[in-house]
């Protein structure tokens, strides 16, 4: 990649703090996508990047940061909505024929897999996400999301359309460099169970979403 074509992006490839593994070929469900493997070279966190078409800096390019949630996008868990996000995103991507995703494996917003069981206890008890999270002493959200910028930018993007409704990961890969043209709100049907949820991302967690009626006047915390 030539210096002109990445000079609205603010890193030099030798500055990133990801490293890229391993790219293969991965036919899913919803279409042929490529799958890489990146490891950070600063922490043990490994990175995920699934992605289709042809990425060039210049070309506005659909993306999505997904982050892992084993029991919405493995078991079908109803109590969010992750999984379906997922799969909309990679059937959108499919569509357009070019995009990215990169998996960010920090489970439950980065308290790992068994406080998010932990922190589901203590929902079937009555608390809502946050709520229980400050219950365990666990910071709500403890992600972050700079090396997925990276990962974006190594796999040739510059220009990007988010496919997110959080606005901490549309901040950060705007800080990290990345020039966001715009933002596609993603909302899918959501089972009974992620109601409250959902309700509580908006409400405590700033989620731009915009909730069915449905949803919202089915919930007993109004
Ligand atoms: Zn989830």
């Amino acid at each position: 990649m030539s210096e002109e074509t990445t000079a609205t992006c603010t890193w030099s490839r030798e500055d990133l703090s990801v490293e890229r593994v391993a790219t293969a070929d991965l036919p899913t469900e919803w279409g042929d996508f490529k799958i890489a493997g990146y490891r950070s070279r600063t922490t043990d966190e490994e990175f995920i990047a699934l992605y289709k078409g042809d990425l060039q800096p210049e070309i506005p390019t659909l993306v999505r940061i997904h982050s892992q949630c084993l029991t919405g996008d493995v078991f079908g868990s109803l109590k969010c909505d992750c999984g379906k996000q997922l799969n909309r995103t990679m059937q959108i991507i499919n569509e357009e024929g070019r995009g990215a995703i990169v998996y960010q494996q920090q489970e439950g917003r980065g308290i790992g897999i068994l406080n998010k069981i932990r922190a589901y206890a203590l929902q079937d008890q009555g608390a809502d996400t946050v709520e229980a999270n400050q219950l365990l002493g666990l910071a709500v959200d403890s992600r972050e999301y700079r090396q997925c910028a990276e990962i974006l930018y190594d796999l040739g993007l510059c220009q990007v359309r988010v496919i997110s409704n959080n606005p901490l990961k549309l901040q950060a890969l705007e800080e990290a460099g990345l020039k966001i043209v715009e933002r596609i709100s993603i909302e899918v049907d959501s089972a009974q169970p992620a109601a409250r949820y959902l309700k509580t991302k908006k409400e405590k967690m700033g989620h731009l979403l915009e909730l069915k009626p449905n949803v919202d006047s089915s919930s007993p915390f109004k």
